[in-house]
């Protein structure tokens, strides 16, 4: 019998059981389809800076947290499993999206008070930074510190690692029922067996209200669906991330370049729309001219487990006793699945932390 089941395998689960099992924990995760497969495959894999030193709020410091976490995190993936997850920092800039110098002095601003490096350029550094710009944007906040992952990668990487660990894996495996004894969860159920464990934890993405609503647990995780294209654009006609608004462009190493991406309430419904594809397209060629010549490789969406805050259910289940849930990560999930890892083992491995994150764990 595993220590700990882990009910979904996206870079949540797969994250967690890593961490687990890096001290000594027998785990076993569940999916109900291919492992990593869904929102976590589907993202950008922008990693925002942060700095706990300035973080005050639940976001920032999540973030700070996650943030400081991650170059060991990457390395020791790589160390372990001979993949390299492509942890790199890019940099980036932010631009706004009504092209207006108040947003984008409160944006430097922001960052500024956390303490992390943002230097708010004019149209003279923007292009002097970034030559293929289109002139028309004015101003910029200059973030030299932010970072991205190829995240196929990582959760390539993870599982890796994860087999490395012990852990086992049981893909096609839905979770369609717990058994109880007063308040502790003893089984999950699967179309073909019951597993017992003494602990588990529920990390199912966009599908996490669903499986919680078995054990009578009432969350608000719904799906966003977000979609995404792939180009190709030799040379890249710029190294950093640039976000505008809620839209972004992140070149990768390889010459390819995602632009993304929408936020739509239409269920678990994964279809590429024409609209929206077209618009993603514009966007890119709006804001780098040359792009508009590139060659469109391919288009996808995920479906991002939203919650009322955009910020995740993390903790314990209420009146459970070893039920848990690790959920709701909505734009953030890959930026801060190593913090979810650790919080989530602290939790489960009853240890006392030194960090005071007490107040982030959002209990539903
Ligand atoms: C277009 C797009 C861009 C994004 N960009 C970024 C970004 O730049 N940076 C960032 O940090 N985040 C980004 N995100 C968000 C990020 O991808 C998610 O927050 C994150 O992947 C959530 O991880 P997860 O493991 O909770 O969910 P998922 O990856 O969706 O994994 C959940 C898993 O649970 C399984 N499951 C569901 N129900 C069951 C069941 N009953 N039994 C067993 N298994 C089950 C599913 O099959 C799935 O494999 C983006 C998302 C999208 C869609």
């Amino acid at each position: 019998m595993p220590d700990i089941v882990l009910i979904g395998g996206g870079v949540i689960g797969l994250s967690i059981a890593y961490e687990l099992a890096t001290r000594g924990a027998s785990v076993r995760v569940l999916d109900q389809g291919p492992f990593g497969q869904e929102s976590s495959w589907a993202g950008a894999g922008m990693i925002t800076p942060g700095n706990p030193l300035g973080a005050k709020s639940p976001e920032t410091r999540l973030r700070a947290e996650s943030f400081v976490l991650w170059p060991d995190w990457a390395a020791r993936l790589r160390e372990e499993s001979g993949i390299d997850t492509g942890f790199s920092r890019c940099g980036g800039i932010e631009l706004s999206p009504d092209r207006s110098a108040s947003n984008i002095a409160a944006i430097a601003a922001q960052f500024q008070s956390e303490g992390v490096r943002a230097e708010l350029i004019d149209s003279r550094e923007l292009r002097t930074l970034e030559p293929n710009l289109t002139p028309e944007h004015g101003a910029g906040v200059h973030l030299p510190d932010y970072c991205q992952v190829r995240n196929p990668r990582l959760l390539k990487a993870l599982l890796a690692a994860c087999v490395t660990r012990g852990v086992e894996f049981s893909a096609g495996s839905p979770a369609i029922g717990f058994e109880h004894s007063s308040s502790r969860v003893t089984a999950v159920r699967s179309p073909t067996e019951t597993i017992s464990a003494r602990q588990f934890v529920v990390c199912s993405g966009a599908w996490s209200q669903s499986v919680l609503a078995q054990v009578g647990c009432s969350i608000q995780v719904a799906p966003v669906r977000g979609q995404i294209v792939l180009l190709e654009a030799l040379p890249l006609p710029t190294r950093r991330i640039l976000e505008v608004g809620k839209r972004y462009i992140v070149p990768r190493a390889d010459g390819r370049l995602l632009i993304g991406s929408t936020e739509e309430h239409v269920g678990f419904e994964k279809r590429n729309t024409a609209e929206a594809i077209a618009e993603l397209i514009g966007f890119g060629g709006e804001l780098i001219p040359s792009l508009k010549t590139a060659r469109f490789e391919r288009c996808w969406s995920g479906l991002r487990p939203g919650s009322p805050t955009g910020l995740p259910y993390l903790g314990r289940v209420p009146n459970s006793d070893n039920l848990f849930v690790a959920a709701g990560h909505f734009r953030a999930g890959l930026m801060l699945s190593p913090i979810t890892a650790v919080l989530l083992r602290r939790l489960l491995m009853g240890e006392t932390s030194n960090l005071t994150l007490s107040d982030l764990l959002l209990a539903p």
